[in-house]
């Protein structure tokens, strides 16, 4: 009884600590790209801006710390809804190897448009059926393969290839990407809530530290697991597993 009740205590200040570094973490988020709008907004006010060239560098930040104040509230926005389960979640049985063909070859083509090589690899059994609410899946993969693109562009090595197999009742998607990878030390954070490997390096990539996060709980919310790690040759993995239907 006293133990229950120890642990009860530790929990619950745990969970104050996370909410009081939570909202120191999302005050400092917003509060630096608003105050970039702001300084480019006073000097283009000032009227002493005349060449266009720069003008349209500063319209450029604006909207870049725009987009990323947009983003980050987007994705506060679903996590408060996970963290009180609120998302409604709309699962539905689907044959796992067409969902993902469709979803690999949209995103084979959005990034052929930027340049950044995607290929996949499906040997998903053709019988093989899921439970899965399509659009959260979809944003959790998405943020996974995102990340390859944003990080790997860091190292000039632009590419990412997926395995999509079934086994042992699982069924499991290998991201593998050519990009710097993710220092070993850093492994086990890179699922927390608003870390990110290099504070410096991350902001200019309109980087929230909370991508991982949401892929890992909406994961979690349709029962799977994801892990991450580095390729012996360089690049980072990711592991994600989802439970078959029986
Ligand atoms: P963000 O939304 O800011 O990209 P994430 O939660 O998705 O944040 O990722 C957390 C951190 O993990 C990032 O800041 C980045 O340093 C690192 N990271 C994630 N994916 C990769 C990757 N594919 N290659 C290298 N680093 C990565």
């Amino acid at each position: 009884m006293a133990y229950k009740l120890e642990e009860n205590e530790h929990i619950k200040r745990q969970y104050e600590d996370n909410r009081k570094q939570l909202i120191a973490n999302i005050s400092h988020d917003l509060k630096t790209p608003i105050t970039t709008v702001q300084g480019y907004i006073e000097v283009l006010e000032e009227g002493v801006v005349k060449d266009p060239d720069k003008t349209n560098r500063y319209l450029k930040i604006m909207k870049n710390n725009t987009e990323y104040i947009n983003r980050l509230i987007d994705d506060l926005f679903l996590f408060s809804k996970l963290d009180i389960d609120q998302v409604q979640f709309e699962f539905s049985r689907v044959n796992a190897h067409d969902f993902f063909n469709d979803m690999m070859e949209e995103f084979q083509i959005s990034h052929l448009e930027s340049g950044f090589k995607f290929s996949y690899q499906n040997d998903i059994e053709a019988s093989v059926w899921l439970r899965v609410d399509g659009k959260r899946l979809y944003r959790a993969i998405k943020n996974i393969v995102d990340n390859s693109e944003k990080y790997a562009s860091v190292g000039q090595v632009t590419k990412v290839d997926v395995d999509l197999s079934t086994r042992d009742g699982f069924l499991t998607l290998k991201f593998r990407d050519y990009g710097p990878g993710i220092p070993d030390d850093k492994l086990s954070h890179i699922f927390d809530r608003f870390y990110r490997v290099d504070d410096e390096r991350t902001k200019m990539l309109n980087s929230t530290g909370l991508g991982l996060a949401i892929a890992k709980e909406l994961i979690v919310a349709h029962e799977g697991h994801i892990v991450a790690g580095n390729h012996k040759s360089g690049g980072a993995i990711f592991i994600m597993q989802l439970p078959l239907c029986v």
